[in-house]
Formats: C-alpha cells, sequence, structure tokens
C-alpha cells in the first residue's frame, strides 16, 4: 500500500463527455471550461455526445480549483516516481504501483486522463466542451494563463468552438487567447454548401464560415476543419463536395479531418433517413463524392481520414482494410493530393458489398 499517498484515490477534477481523437491520441490534459453544447440544433447531431443535456457556463473559481486538482494528482504522482526511484519518471512501473497500492484510484477518470498525460510528456491540453469559445475572453484568457503557469510543460492547448461564435468575437479577442496560449481550434464546418447548412440546422453560412476560419488563422492559431462527407445525401452529393472544397480553399485550414455522416439514433436526420426522407451514399457514392471534393481543394492544409467511419472494407482473407491512412496528420496536399485520388480510385474498383455499410456504423455508434 502506498499509505501516504492514498488522498489520490479522493483527488478529482470535471471531465466532460468527448473530445477530438487526435487530442485522445496525444492523451491531452482535458479542462472543462463549459458543460455541454450551447446550440444543440444540428440535425445530425442534436447535442448527442453530450447527452441533450443542457448547456452551462463554469465560473473561474470552478476552473481554478479543477486545475489545482489536477496539479494535487500530478504531484503524488511525481512524488511516488521519485520514492520508487525513477527521478520523476513516469512510467509503467509507477503506474503499476500506483494501481495496486491505492485502492479505487484504477476507476478514477481524473487520475487516469493525469496519469496518461504525464506519461505522454505533459505538452497538450484540450478545453472541454463543444464551443469554449462562448466563454467571455477575459474569463478565458484568465484560466489559459492559469493552466499554463501551473503547468509550464504545456505547448499546445486547443478547443473545440463554432464558426458563429469566432464569427462573432473581435480580431483583438482571439489575438488575446492566442497570446494567453490557447493555439489551436476544432470547428465542426461538415459543409460549405448554404442550402444544406441550413437544411441540417448549423447556424451559421458558408460566408460565416469562411470569415471565422480566417480570424482563428490571423490570430495566430492552428486550425482543424471537420467535414461530413454524405452529409446531403444523393441529392445534395454534388453540390455538398463543391462547395465544401470551395470553402475550404478559402479558408487553408492546418487540417482536414473527415467525419463521413452516419445516422445516429436520437437525432432528426436519422428519423428522416428511417421515414424514407433522405437517401444515403453507397460506399462507391461516397467515393464519388470525396473525388469531386478532394479535386476542388486548392489548399496547403494536412487531409486526414483519423476517424473509423471512413471508407474500410473486408479483404480476401476478411481482414478489415481502411482505405486511407487513419493518423492524425494525413496527407499533405498539394503533394499528396494525387495520392488520395489513387486511392479512391483504387476504392472504387472494390465491390461495394465489401465495405462496412450504414447500418454497420450506425450499430457502431457514436459521432
Ligand atoms: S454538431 Fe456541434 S454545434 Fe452542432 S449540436 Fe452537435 S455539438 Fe452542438
Amino acid at each position: 500500500m502506498l499509505l501516504d499517498h492514498t488522498r489520490l484515490a479522493d483527488l478529482s477534477f470535471e471531465i466532460g463527455t468527448i473530445r477530438p481523437p487526435s487530442e485522445g491520441g496525444s492523451y491531452s490534459l482535458l479542462i472543462r471550461v463549459t458543460r455541454n453544447c450551447p446550440w444543440n440544433q444540428c440535425t445530425f447531431c442534436y447535442g448527442r455526445p453530450y447527452n441533450h443535456e443542457k448547456f452551462e457556463m463554469r465560473s473561474l473559481e470552478e476552473m481554478k480549483a479543477d486545475i489545482d486538482n489536477a496539479g494535487a494528482i500530478y504531484d503524488e504522482i511525481k512524488k511516488v516516481s521519485w520514492e520508487l526511484g525513477y527521478g520523476g519518471d513516469i512510467n509503467n512501473k509507477v503506474g503499476e504501483s500506483l494501481i495496486k497500492g491505492i485502492p479505487g484510484l484504477s476507476s478514477s477518470h481524473s487520475f487516469i486522463n493525469v496519469f496518461n498525460w504525464l506519461y505522454s510528456g505533459a505538452s497538450t491540453a484540450f478545453l472541454q466542451d463543444a464551443d469554449s469559445l462562448i466563454t467571455p475572453t477575459s474569463r478565458l484568457v484568465e484560466i489559459i494563463r492559469y493552466l499554463k503557469e501551473r503547468f509550464p510543460s504545456l505547448n499546445r492547448v486547443t478547443s473545440y468552438a463554432r464558426a458563429k461564435t469566432i464569427f462573432k468575437k473581435k480580431d483583438e479577442e482571439l489575438k488575446q487567447l492566442y497570446e494567453a496560449g490557447l493555439s489551436r481550434l476544432h470547428i465542426g464546418l461538415e459543409t460549405g454548401d448554404d442550402e444544406l447548412l441550413k437544411k441540417v440546422k448549423k447556424g451559421v453560412t458558408a460566408e460565416e464560415h469562411i470569415q471565422a476560419g480566417i480570424k482563428v488563422k490571423k490570430a495566430g492559431m492552428e486550425l482543424s476543419e471537420y467535414i461530413m462527407p454524405g452529409l446531403g445525401g444523393r441529392a445534395m452529393l454534388e453540390q455538398h463536395a463543391k462547395n465544401t472544397a470551395r470553402v475550404l480553399s478559402e479558408i487553408n485550414p492546418d487540417f482536414i479531418r473527415s467525419r463521413p455522416f452516419t445516422p445516429l439514433p436520437g437525432t432528426p436526420l436519422f428519423d428522416e433517413y428511417r421515414n424514407g426522407e433522405l437517401e444515403l451514399l453507397s460506399p462507391h457514392e461516397c467515393l464519388k463524392e470525396m473525388k469531386i471534393f478532394i479535386e476542388g481543394l486548392d489548399v496547403t492544409s494536412r487531409v486526414c481520414f483519423d476517424h473509423f467511419r471512413n471508407p474500410a472494407y473486408r479483404t480476401e482473407s476478411g481482414n478489415l482494410y481502411h482505405l486511407f491512412k487513419q493518423d492524425y496528420d494525413g496527407y499533405k496536399f498539394p503533394e499528396e493530393k494525387g495520392v488520395v485520388l489513387n486511392l479512391i480510385e483504387e476504392g472504387l474498383t472494390v465491390d461495394e458489398g465489401r465495405y462496412l455499410q450504414q447500418e454497420d456504423y450506425i450499430r457502431l455508434g457514436s459521432l
């Protein structure tokens, strides 16, 4: 038993339900700035990742207390490492000793988040939930400064943000956030087609998306934009692909991340699909839409397919094969645009029946 450190099991801070996969890959420290989504209306989502719960701001005191508790967990883990003779290094042996020595610790999300973050270098943090930027700028600046002062090893602090929220922020406010340490924003573009944006109630126009993206980059932050192939179904395939490429070409974000659409239970688009009002794309149609999109893209971004819903099929031997690489850095454009187009052509030669189908994705769930 690590008797002097049992308080570790009682230390906790609030953690929201989701973060982008790339932030999971880097084991970012999760700091909850707001709860849930302030919009909750997009018909493919409806706040589903946040269990449709009500949006709430968090006070500066609450957030600071969370950072203090994450810091206390950090200090205890480091102390244990020194006591075990590892000189502050965080490794598997330290983890095993902690889990074995402190009852209940293995089920503490706060401990697991801080341990994994320390284990992977303690360099990145993600501010939760869906739109942290809706927080008054002065409060957000203060909390980012507090976070960076407590953990000087942080070199990347990121957040989700709604384009509409950024569109309404002044350039000076975004600059202040960048200077405080906010270094990357993740924005759900979904589509650059105005008709489709309206249909899915995204609450933002293509032009506002463009202006918001340009403002983020002008402030000095990195920008990750998420797109949703298939969102317009068969009827809007071409306009969705072309206008999404047009809008992203104007923004030229650092990352473009593909999240193909699947209607998920509990959302209005799922009902439209079940009622036969929305015709989903077949695997080949999805690739054809991606082809139009990629051809129209004039960017220097990295285009990434880091989500399981991107095209995947069963090989002759039955193994699941992902057409595109799934890492967080994807393909560098324009240099690798040809590589992506060739992969799409290759995918179109594979029998559609071998691809994972929409019903598979619906069963697998998750946004
Ligand atoms: S997609 Fe984003 S903004 Fe839209 S309802 Fe879902 S969490 Fe909110």
